[in-house]
């Protein structure tokens, strides 16, 4: 009997993945007709486990910290490895020394070193900090690289349907619903993020930029084409109706601080997505009484989709759910994977 994931969101296809690596038959089901509708397509697409550690916990950092690896490995040439900068307007130079204080990982750089890195963004910071180690990646092509790498696999989609296909038996149920957990998941609350794309040939850069500011924190991320996701807010609720003028004010005045060329960028998307989070914006492998859920991923869903897929994928191979087990009985299982014995794999 094979395993069902319930959403294909990141969460979803990277433990679908990391299961059908250890040679589980994997079926997925998604409310929606393409895979990767949910939060997962707004993401910044950011791995920046060093960066992150300034308002996460630790746990973040440290369980971020292969997150590259992992993508890389799953999609070879997708992920950037370039580094983050993390720059403030004059004014607010003082928060470059707060996010120095609590993170790790970077390096202090000055006007000239900002230029050799980011040459459209000479002359326009005078200090900024540089987490060398991270990357980034394009969400939506990694969630399409995902699927396809899945079909390939003898991974099955049923996509427009939002429940377990009554017709068949599973040997457990995986939830990855993201938001839509909210309703059913007590602890779980929304965060709402808005994003936008904004499009210009004037303006080159190769890896996020970050601007500080004591109110409105945000980021712009290269994507090819010209294109730059600005994001985000972090607004706790649930609401996803469309961004709000404030939020694009926000976001559209950061883009300029960063660089005065983006006031001219065509604004190409808008987008607002939920993260599901628990009080410690840490994310959970939940016991259910048919399987398992991955949920509150927060801003973190492609840092650390891998390591709660792995988790995930170890604790159902080491037989802790007791509908698993017949999965290991399955002689098509063990022939798949020669390392299947009594239960676990060893
Ligand atoms: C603006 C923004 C920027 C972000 N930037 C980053 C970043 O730079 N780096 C980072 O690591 N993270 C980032 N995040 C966070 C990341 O996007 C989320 O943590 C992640 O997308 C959550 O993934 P998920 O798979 O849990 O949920 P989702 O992507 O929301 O997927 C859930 C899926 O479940 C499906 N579904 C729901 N209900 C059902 C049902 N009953 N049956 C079947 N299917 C169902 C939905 O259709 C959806 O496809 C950002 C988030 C936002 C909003």
């Amino acid at each position: 009997m094979p395993v069902l994931i319930k959403g294909a969101g990141v969460a979803g296809l990277a433990t679908a993945l990391e299961l059908s690596r250890r040679g589980i038959a994997v079926e997925v089901v998604d409310a929606a007709e393409t895979v990767g509708t949910g939060a997962s397509t707004y993401a910044g697409g950011m791995l920046a486990a060093f960066c992150e550690r300034e308002a996460g916990d630790e746990a973040v950092l440290m369980l971020g910290l292969s997150s590259a690896d992992w993508w890389e490995e799953a999609l070879p040439g997708a992920v950037f490895r370039k580094g983050t900068l993390v720059v403030a307007a004059g004014r607010d130079s003082g928060e470059l020394d707060r996010f120095a204080a609590r993170t790790r990982g970077y390096e202090w750089v000055g006007g000239n070193a900002i230029a050799e890195l980011e040459p459209d963004l000479a002359g326009r910071f005078e200090r900024a900090l540089f987490f060398a180690e991270e990357a980034h990646l394009d969400p939506r092509k990694a969630m399409a690289g995902l699927y396809e790498t899945l079909i390939a696999s003898g991974v099955h989609f049923h996509l427009g349907c939002s429940d377990v296909p009554s017709d068949r038996s599973y040997a457990a149920v995986v939830e990855c619903t993201g938001a839509a957990a909210i309703a059913t998941t007590p602890g779980l609350r929304g965060v709402r993020g808005e994003m936008l794309f904004l499009e210009t040939p004037e303006i080159s850069l190769s890896r996020p930029v970050r601007l500080l500011h004591p109110r409105h924190p945000l980021y712009v991320v290269p994507r090819e084409d010209h294109r730059f996701m600005v994001g985000a807010t972090m607004i706790e609720t649930d609401d996803d109706g469309p961004i709000t003028a404030r939020s694009l004010m926000e976001l559209l005045n950061a883009a300029y601080a960063v660089h005065p060329a983006f006031g001219e960028a065509r604004v190409v998307e808008t987008g607002v997505g939920i993260r599901p989070a628990f009080a410690d914006n840490l994310p959970r492998v939940l016991d259910r009484d048919d399987g398992f859920a991955i949920a509150g991923m927060y801003r973190h869903g492609f840092l650390l989709a891998p390591t709660m897929a792995r988790q995930l994928a170890e604790r159902l191979c080491a037989g802790e759910h007791p509908p698993f087990t017949p999965v290991f009985e399955e002689p098509a299982a063990a022939d798949r994977h020669p390392s299947f014995r009594h239960g676990a794999i060893q």
